[in-house]
């Protein structure tokens, strides 16, 4: 695989696709691969048994004959070793165990400073990873930073997010005390492959906005993470919003969506109408899960904004589906407003077939992204 794209060749992609058969359940033994895939049964069979030798594919005994000799029945084989995750935060490393097939068997949270460096950082997640894996062969390893992420050297390319870590390559860090392959990408990206692959698979077309604090988006095209010529798409959260009061944002410009709907600004409104009592987004949230009005109104208005920004988004893109996750897409008021404008701002042939609803993984959609971004880069048999 080329680094810098996450498309398979087409003589690994089959290997993908009979994993993705086989995990889904889809296909259960050689002959019936063959007839999903168009294939020769030989041409199978051969691509199998380099996935056997691998030890990605298992063979569970023997299926029930319509004629002939009975197929032996495959599987995937979840007992030969574990996929390694971690979410990065800004004051935590969340950390998940995978089995091959992706599902995720196990999580542990661990406070970090991002601000100490990339090291001592990386040092206390590798000790985590040791103790989660219980000394199971670790197939390949996802990781998960919260800024922008230069994929092919693994590494943060904005200074102002994280001091220290620009240029410190942290996947070739890890691989080299593991030696199995090490994915790098930034959360908006994995929460959006986690999300899409969990709904989707490796086909269609999606947006996941996460909306917390701040405001970030991935974008996935044919199952595969749209990153654009410099790795700023999905970028929406600069997107100028009119009649949105000129408030300056932290790019330098006015009026961006950050500063009329993300959770930071929520909480700012809250308390420019004197109500010093908030806080954080959570209070804000909170005082909107009891029907506060003054709340719940700020809490729509933030909705119908940023389904101001995704409607041209989707008139463009035309996806099946937007996924909502961060704090605030627990909000029903929230996903309301912003299905309403979409359906409202929308040509009808864009939102036909659209679904606008919160992400079914949750808080851990960038943990299931990541193990589906590390598997994408295992290293499969390409002939057998
Ligand atoms: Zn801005």
């Amino acid at each position: 695989m080329t680094p810098d794209t996450d498309r398979p060749s087409p003589d690994e992609a089959l290997s993908r696709r009979i994993i993705d058969l086989i995990s889904a359940g889809r296909a259960r033994s050689r002959t019936e691969l063959a007839a999903a895939l168009g294939l020769a049964p030989s041409t199978v069979s051969l691509r199998v048994q380099s996935l056997i030798d691998a030890g990605l594919v298992t063979e569970r005994g023997e299926g029930t004959s319509r004629g002939g000799r009975r197929p032996r029945l495959l599987g995937i084989d979840d007992t030969s070793g574990v996929i390694l995750t971690v979410d990065l935060g800004g004051g935590h490393a969340r950390v998940g165990v995978h089995s091959l097939s992706g599902a995720l068997r196990e999580t542990r949270s661990i406070p970090v400073t991002l601000t100490d460096g990339p090291e001592p950082t990386m040092a206390a997640v590798c000790r985590l990873f040791d103790e989660v894996s219980g000394g199971r062969p670790i197939h390949a390893i996802g990781i998960s930073l919260p800024g922008p992420v230069d994929i092919a050297t693994g590494s943060v390319t904005q200074p102002s997010r994280m001091p220290g870590w620009p240029g410190f390559r942290v996947g070739e860090h890890v691989r080299q005390r593991y030696g199995v392959p090490v994915a790098v990408d930034n959360d908006a990206n994995l929460a959006a492959l986690g999300e899409h692959r969990a709904q989707f698979g490796a086909t269609g077309h999606s947006i996941t906005v996460k909306a917390g604090t701040a405001i970030g988006s991935g974008i996935i095209v044919d199952g595969h993470i749209h990153r654009g010529a410099t790795g700023a798409a999905g970028d929406i959260t600069h997107t100028r919003i009119d009649g949105s009061g000129d408030i300056p944002c932290s790019c330098g410009n006015t009026g961006c969506l950050e500063t009329v709907a993300s959770g930071a600004s929520l909480v700012r409104q809250m308390r420019e109408r004197g109500r010093t009592e908030v806080h954080t987004t959570a209070d804000v949230l909170a005082l909107a899960f009891d029907a506060e009005p003054e709340a719940t109104s700020i809490v729509r208005t933030a909705g119908t904004h940023l389904g101001q920004a995704l409607s041209g988004v989707v008139n463009f893109f035309n996806p099946h589906a937007v996924f909502l996750t961060g704090s605030m897409s627990a909000s029903e008021p929230f996903i309301a407003a912003v299905r309403s404008r979409v359906y409202e701002a929308c040509h009808p042939l864009a939102t036909q077939q659209l679904r606008i609803e919160a992400a079914q993984t949750r808080a851990d959609a960038i943990l299931h992204g990541a193990a589906r971004w590390a598997l994408d880069n295992l290293e499969l048999p390409t002939a057998a």
